[in-house]
């Protein structure tokens, strides 16, 4: 949403991307389906420095892809801190593993292969902060899934709410399932006595929501 020239400038004035993080998304750009997917510089440090603001000692994450997120909130997070990610996607395991091992989160980091729908009903902690950024069109259920599982105070982070623009009607043809189901989300969480939340316009937008 903001001009490319703004965008570089914000990226170079947040911080430095480690040599780890850039060899991430090198090899997420050569040899995997849908780069575009990969959080990027500037939304991991945001990441990162949400989990040292909210504090959080357990982070659960919906949609792993190759790990980059995961490594920018684990990074952000006390000693003992444990963070729960889950993907659907076995074949991306070897290089998520690989690297968490090479920033050594092999502790903190426990990474779950499954459907997060059937996942979820499993686990029983609780959360300081949550990131969503699986598929689009289960966002509601992740919500009423896990919105009772983070503690007061904690944060859940929704990732491409504005889905590229498409929330708008002027900029789509015809109302496609994602979108419909990003809407519906979106509605839901603004509607939620239980949060208090806000949309961060930058990428692809983000929705912030704090349990009361
Ligand atoms: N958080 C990552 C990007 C995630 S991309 C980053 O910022 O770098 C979305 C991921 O969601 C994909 O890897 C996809 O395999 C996963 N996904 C899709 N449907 C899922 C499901 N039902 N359960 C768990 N993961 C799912
Ligand atoms: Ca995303």
């Amino acid at each position: 949403m903001l001009d490319e020239a703004l965008m570089h400038y914000c990226e170079e004035h947040s911080g430095e991307e480690d040599e780890i993080l850039k060899e991430l998304a090198r090899e997420t750009h050569l040899k995997v389906l849908k780069p575009r997917m990969l959080s990027g510089h500037l939304q991991g440090k945001f990441l990162n420095l949400m989990a040292k603001l909210t504090n959080a000692k357990n982070v659960l994450e919906i949609g792993t892809y190759t790990g980059y997120s995961s490594i920018c909130m684990a990074r952000g997070m006390a000693e003992d801190g444990k963070l729960l990610t889950i993907d659907i996607n076995a074949e991306l395991e070897d290089m998520v593993r690989k690297y968490i091992a090479k920033s050594g989160l092999d502790e903190k980091i426990q990474f779950i292969i499954g459907d997060a729908i059937e996942v979820l009903p499993q686990l029983d902690n609780s959360f300081d902060l949550i990131f969503l950024d699986a598929d689009k069109e289960n966002y509601e259920n992740y919500y009423h899934l896990t919105v009772d599982r983070l503690r007061s105070g904690g944060v859940l982070l929704a990732d491409n709410i504005l889905w590229s623009g498409k929330v708008l009607a002027k900029n789509r043809k015809k109302l496609d399932k994602d979108t419909e189901a990003i809407l519906r989300f979106n509605k839901l969480v603004n509607e939620d006595p239980r949060v208090e939340n806000m949309i961060l316009p930058f990428r692809d937008g983000i929705m912030m929501a704090r349990k009361r």
